[in-house]
């Protein structure tokens, strides 16, 4: 970095370092180093240097041949220590069914950045591991990873079937077997002794409405929710329970309470409502990445990915980045010479800093004209550019009914609907959006339309007029990042182009979370990066489906169903199109606001399923069938409010949960089914995004379940429950012929094998064929073990490639494919949106308001459109809460002892003149108090924060998970209370006081997404 580009970028900045060493490591450190000088034990070591380590699994002897250690093997396997799920490498003791040690699967590419081919044979890449070659090729976990196999022995699992022996919440289990189970969650009764609950037989109802008077609502098998935690390699075949045998509406997942305010906003940009697409920086050749509401190395996806391209790139002196953030990140070290920067933001506020970055850029011609003047892929091509976007394309203006929708040529009579008009930038002429030519970036004109005059303005005169509506000083006194700040920022963004990337995730998670995202993910549309190599890049996503590939159709089945009806959520449907809007336009009311939201472009919403069921809005619940899923831990104020309605079973009258352990929301559970834990089940997974080479982890398991084992060999997990479920109901999709091959010949359902063994022959066949596994590769990595149960289902062509997709842990596109050129290989063909035609023409179900289709600034928000602040003022709640994570521990990890002896806690971090103000000194014990809830810990006073935020490290608080004992058949569960260490800020997440008629916690406005970053709140010692 040149000095003077340095000192714009330092002006005001506060550069990372050990400085902000956290009170909550100190300690454990400490003791760490005072053990390595003394000795801990006083008994010697095993070995002088080696110590008491393990002895390795593998040495290579004197010939330069790999030897296994006796009774070893290592097996790929996939992490779920967070959502990245990292391809790695698990040390078996085979003898005794022990996961001995965790790595990186060298193959993979979330855990090594240059991974050889996946045809070099295992040995040659097992021997590239070891001694001096490691380093090269070295394949990594990441702490949280290399600790999560403590889980499998963990004392606080779940191996037997519990049925609640008390009331909900209670504590109180009964086992029972797999027999009674089916029966009485099939057929229902008197099961608690609380009068009669409808079974699922009974539910499933694919005829009668569930709401006569709301056809449209769906038949009343939709008062079934099917929930997982999210894709974690088993999605298809629950959603195929679900969606196509069950025939309910419902899948939920935790999408709503984790990044959905980011994929929302993200996929407004990318002009995919759908899937919600999204983007990362091309780590490897970017100049420039500014992250915004994400911090590399520290958390974001793919979390450990990221941190090893950051780290190369920042040291190799290619990379410069700024993280802003409330906190100092770990992303920032004073080691990397000033080529990371920390600018510090108030919580919630960066929207207002993407704003004032897009006025600085559009007053100084720092925005990509010539690529922003492309209305389209022919014009595209010609000019050579990796993408193009909509800039150029006219809106309609109110007062026209349809304001917010593009100008089309059918509305002139100049062509079809399909067909937009822009202006001609040579002749000031309208045509059509697929000539070919540049169009003008600033139109604003009036037409006619049928003889009436419309005003139409091109989708970046209604961006210019939106980012101008404030001053860059007003935008930088909202956020507080300092304006020469925010113009340094925008020379850096303006001197790269194309080559700088604005990266954003979880942190947009504020109540004005969607708007936030847009407003930040347009940033990289403006300086015309996507698609390019060096750029904002999507991912590659999975070599194939494996659901209905080339040898199975997974998907597919005799008699399966189609669901129907509107969403629980009330998702992806309009308010507009429902019966409830209809009769009140029809008895002359007016329509707005409806009892509760309706988000009619986001995806399923878990944050809104429970409390929508809990007021019969749209309709109730019967049952829930959730699959390792937290929403009362996860959503803020989630405990509080869910929780409680929960306990009483007439909100919800049957819950069964199928989890390896019982969290705070399963704790609520009528029934517990044990899960398999990763590494002792099957699953295929790709990379969220960041990953330019088609990848799809397939893991298996490397061990034997510690569940019981079923009559037919099985063990008891998520697919033995349903699978068995299926059959007792008689669903279709289960039992024989359930499955149809490429040459229509039918296979039998009956194991989770049957499904996921044919779902890797479909991964083997895509495309070209992979080779057959070597004997070789299958017992290095014990694939070998497969090898009866792969004969016996698969046909032999199939097998050995099958032995190839297990002894490599997935399928992976070469190194090489991921870039074209100048261009990433995976590239959106899409127009990016600077304005989004649907959600401008959407209009907000509460306040019946016309949603801006373009970024725009918002206040944090309630869901009637009131200011967060006008309910709660700054003068009694003066400070912001935020939260951030840990390269440690995440939600689930607190169970891993290794991880909690060096991150026992989570202090709570406060700026020092905002302790001072409160009469607050380091380490002192403090509460918190929002209009939500409060919670007490130790303060972390620092100088590594903005003032007037207080930020909580998610992942701590756990009330459940083994911090309290449960009741099972008369004896009491083990119990730890350093599980339940620190405190949980989702405890401090409020309710919306708008929300009078279906209450429910603060969401987004717009999105739906749970609100966790700035919370008002005020803080004393205690
Ligand atoms: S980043 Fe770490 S915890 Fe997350 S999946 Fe990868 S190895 Fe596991």
């Amino acid at each position: 970095m040149d000095k003077k580009r340095r000192a714009l970028l330092q002006a005001g900045m506060i550069a990372g370092g050990t400085g902000a060493f956290a009170l909550g490591y100190a300690t454990p450190v400490s003791k760490a180093v005072k053990g390595l000088v003394n000795g801990t034990s006083g008994v010697p070591t095993n070995d002088r240097i080696a110590g008491n380590a393990l002895a390795p699994e593998f040495m290579i002897d004197p010939a330069g041949e790999l030897v296994m250690a006796d009774d070893q093997v290592v097996s790929p396997v996939q992490c779920f220590g967070c959502w990245t799920q990292c391809g790695l490498r698990a040390r078996v003791d085979t003898a005794n069914n022990k996961v001995l040690r965790i790595a990186g699967n060298p193959y993979h590419p979330l855990s090594n950045p240059r991974p050889p081919a996946q045809e070099t044979p295992v040995r040659e890449v097992y021997t590239g591991l070891a001694g001096e070659a490691g380093i090269e090729q070295r394949s990594t976990a990441c702490a949280r990873g290399a600790a999560l196999a403590e889980q499998l022995q963990s004392p606080y699992r779940v191996t037997q079937i519990l049925k609640r022996a008390g009331k909900r919440g209670e504590g109180k289990w009964q086992t029972i077997s797999f027999e009674q189970l089916l029966q009485e969650v099939t057929q229902g009764g008197d099961l608690f002794g609380e009068g009669h609950v409808d079974g699922l037989n009974a539910i499933r109802d694919l005829d009668t409405p569930v709401d006569a008077a709301n056809p449209e609502f769906g038949p009343k098998a939709n008062q079934l929710l099917v929930t997982n935690a999210g894709d974690e390699g088993r999605d298809s075949f629950l959603k195929r329970f679900a969606f196509n045998s069950f025939g309910t509406r419902n899948f939920g997942h935790h999408g709503g309470y984790c990044g959905f305010g980011y994929r929302a906003g993200a996929g407004a940009v990318f002009n995919d409502l759908k899937k919600f697409a999204h983007g990362k920086p091309d780590w490897d050749h970017t100049d420039f990445v500014l992250c915004i509401g994400t911090s590399p190395a520290q958390a974001g996806n793919p979390f450990k990915r990221q941190g090893r391209q950051l780290a190369a790139a920042r040291s190799d002196g290619g990379l410069d980045y700024v993280v802003v953030a409330p906190t100092l990140p770990n992303s920032i070290s004073r080691l990397n010479d000033g080529r990371g920067r920390w600018g510090p933001i108030k919580p919630a506020t960066d929207d207002a800093l993407a704003l004032a970055l897009m006025r600085w850029l559009m007053e100084n011609n720092g925005i990509n004209a010539t690529y922003l003047a492309q209305p389209g892929p022919e014009a595209q091509a010609k000019a050579g550019q990796p993408s193009h976007s909509n800039a150029t394309h006219l809106v309609l203006q109110a007062p026209h009914p349809q304001a917010g929708r593009f100008l089309t040529a059918a509305d002139l009579n100049m062509g079809d609907a399909d067909t937009l008009l822009v202006v001609n930038a040579e002749n000031g002429e309208l045509m059509a959006h697929s000539s070919g030519h540049p169009a003008a970036l600033w139109a604003d004109r009036e037409i006619q339309i049928n003889g009436e005059p419309v005003r139409v303005k091109s989708a970046l005169q209604c961006l210019k007029e939106s980012a101008f509506a404030h001053s860059i000083e007003d935008y930088s006194a909202r956020c507080g990042v300092p304006v020469n700040i925010i113009e340094g920022l925008g020379r850096e963004l303006k001197r790269h182009g194309p080559k700088a990337v604005i990266d954003a995730h979880g942190g947009m998670m504020s109540g004005n979370a969607f708007y936030t995202a847009m407003a930040v993910m347009t940033l990289n549309t403006l300086l015309g990066n996507v698609n390019a190599k060096g750029g904002l890049a999507l991912g590659a996503g999975g070599v194939a489906a494996v659901e209905n590939g080339p040898r199975y159709n997974l998907a597919e089945f005799n008699g399966m169903v189609a669901p129907k009806g509107v969403f629980l959520s009330r998702n992806r449907f309009a308010y507009e199109n429902s019966s409830e809007y209809q009769r009140k336009v029809a008895a002359g009311e007016a329509p707005y606001p409806s009892r509760a939201p309706w988000f009619s472009f986001s995806s399923p919403l878990l944050t809104e399923h429970l409390a929508a069921a809990f007021a019969g809005y749209p309709y109730k619940l019967k049952a829930w069938i959730s699959h390792m899923t937290n929403p009362l831990y996860g959503i803020g104020g989630g405990q509080a409010f869910l929780g409680e309605k929960l306990k009483d079973p007439k909100n919800l009258p049957l819950f069964i949960a199928v989890d390896g352990f019982i969290n705070e929301t399963t704790a609520l559970a009528d029934y517990i089914v044990p899960d398999t834990l990763t590494y002792e089940s099957y699953g295929f997974t790709k990379p969220w995004s960041g990953v330019p080479q088609a990848t799809t982890t397939a893991r298996w398991p490397v061990v034997t379940p510690a569940t019981p084992r079923l009559a037919n060999g099985d063990h008891l997990g998520l697919e033995a429950f349903i699978i068995n479920l299926g059959k007792t109901m008689g669903l279709p999709g289960y039992g024989d012929n359930a499955i149809r091959d490429h040459k229509g010949e039918l296979h039998g359902l009956h194991t989770g094998a049957d499904f996921y063994l044919r779902a890797a022959a479909n991964l083997a066949f895509a495309g070209t064929p992979l080779p057959d596994a070597s004997a070789d590769d299958l017992v290095l990595t014990n694939a070998a073990r497969l090898m009866p149960l792969i004969d016996n289902t698969l046909a032999p062509e199939e097998r050995r490639k099958v032995g190839f997709v297990f002894s490599r842990g997935g399928r992976f596109a070469p190194f090489e494919s991921g870039w074209q050129g100048e261009l990433m290989s995976k590239r959106t063909k899409d127009s990016l949106c600077i304005w989004n035609p649907t959600i401008g023409t959407s209009i907000h179900s509460m306040t019946g308001e016309r949603l801006s289709g373009c970024a725009a600034l918002y206040e944090p928000r309630f869901a009637d459109g009131s200011p967060m602040r006008e309910h709660y003022s700054e003068a009694e709640w003066p400070l912001l809460v935020t939260s951030y994570k840990s390269h440690l521990m995440s939600s689930s990890s607190i169970g891993a002892e290794r991880l909690r002896m060096i991150h026992p806690e989570n202090p709570i971090s406060l700026h020092r003149k905002d302790a001072e103000r409160a009469g607050i000194k380091h380490g002192q014990a403090v509460r918190v108090t929002t209009p939500g809830g409060s919670v007490e810990g130790i303060a972390l006073v620092r100088d590594g924060i903005m003032e007037g935020a207080i930020a909580i490290e998610h992942g701590y608080g756990h009330t459940e998970l083994g911090a309290r004992a449960h009741v099972i058949d008369g004896e009491a569960t083990p119990v730890n209370l350093r599980l339940g260490a620190g405190v949980n800020q989702n405890a401090l997440g409020l309710m919306d006081p708008t929300r009078k008629e279906v209450a429910n916690v603060w969401l987004d406005w717009t999105s739906g997404a749970a609100v966790r970053q700035g919370l008002p709140a005020k803080i004393e010692a205690i």
